[in-house]
């Protein structure tokens, strides 16, 4: 369905938790909430289907962290279910990734974003807290291997962090069948605030200049690839390259809470309506409607704790 803007609102970005396995420095996820407070599968269940019946066609499982779900199978089996959805994706640190990728894809789940900020091991240590990056290497090729496609890399880069291993990470891109994203820091912690330390797409077009777009934007990646490379480039830049105008998404926070910008503190819970199914879709059509024109980026200190919602 459309927002009062026009905007086809057709992605629903599902954070099923906000525990999450790794602490990366620049992610203002608040401290590690109780399990409690989370949905449970047959719940995510219920309100995917509601947003479906408004028009939502492409769900992404994220978090926190979603494979620290022990019911992660059965979420992505539920709401492979629901007839009119036409992408199920997963974003992940990839930590646990080999040991769910072959049944996450016999569950159902389409494709998978695993977030990569180096191929360095210390100074991956250093940005999320664990020595774990061999394992997110193993989660890559268990996708790979399990048929999951596409493959993107995420990776958020840093003036004087991981930066300068940019080329490392797009080389991944040249040798294999993956899309290596860079997603523009964003003001979600103090080092996000810290605009010194963010690296636009333009920084990384300057460097790599071999890199040719490729004319396959999805709204908020540009792509782009070189002679030789297997995969892509993408650019996600949107504190420099605001792309709010096609915005397609809103988010279901794991509580029942509906979050339709991420840039935007307005909250609203859906947890009263869980038992009725036309009061429900209501609810949910009337926050389309209160979707802002754009997110606040930049403006005043107000997006700390804010990015349990899986970016
Ligand atoms: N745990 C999963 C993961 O690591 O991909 C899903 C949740 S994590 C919050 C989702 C994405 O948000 C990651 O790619 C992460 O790099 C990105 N992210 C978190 N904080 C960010 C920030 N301040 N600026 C840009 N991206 C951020």
């Amino acid at each position: 369905m459309k927002d009062s803007f026009g905007r086809d609102i057709t992605y629903l970005r599902l954070s099923v938790t906000r525990r999450c396995n790794l602490n990366c420095v620049y992610c203002g996820k608040a401290d590690c909430e109780k399990k409690e407070e989370e949905l449970t599968a047959e719940q995510f269940a219920l309100l995917a289907a509601a947003f479906a019946d408004c028009g939502v066609r492409k769900i992404r499982l994220t978090g926190g962290e979603p494979l620290v779900r022990g019911d992660i199978v059965e979420i992505v089996r539920y709401l492979r279910a629901i007839p009119s959805l036409e992408t199920l994706a997963l974003t992940t640190n990839g930590v646990y990734l080999a040991r769910y990728a072959d049944e996450l894809r016999r569950a159902g789940l389409d494709s998978v974003n695993i977030s990569l900020d180096s191929t360095d091991g210390a100074t991956y240590r250093r940005l999320t807290g664990a020595d774990v990056l061999h394992k997110v290497f193993d989660g890559i090729e268990a996708a790979e291997r399990a048929g999951l496609a596409p493959i993107r890399i995420n990776a958020v880069l840093m003036k004087g962090v991981n930066a300068d291993g940019a080329a490392d990470l797009i080389d991944l891109a040249r040798r294999k069948r993956v899309d290596v994203r860079f997603i523009e820091l964003m003001p979600f912690s103090d080092e996000g605030e810290d605009a010194s330390r963010r690296v636009t797409g333009a920084e990384i077009l300057a460097q790599f200049p071999f890199l040719r777009e490729t004319g396959g934007a999805d709204g908020t990646a540009v792509y782009y690839t070189a002679e030789g490379f297997v995969g892509r480039i993408g650019l996600i830049d949107p504190v420099s390259r605001k792309f709010c105008g096609q915005c397609s998404r809103v988010r279901l926070l794991c509580d029942g809470s509906v979050k339709p910008c991420l840039g935007d503190p307005a909250e609203y819970d859906l947890k009263p309506f869980l038992n009725d199914p036309a009061r429900l879709r209501e609810e949910i059509r009337q926050i389309i409607q209160k979707k802002p024109a754009g997110h606040r980026f930049g403006e005043a200190k107000q997006f700390h704790g804010l990015n349990q919602t899986g970016g």
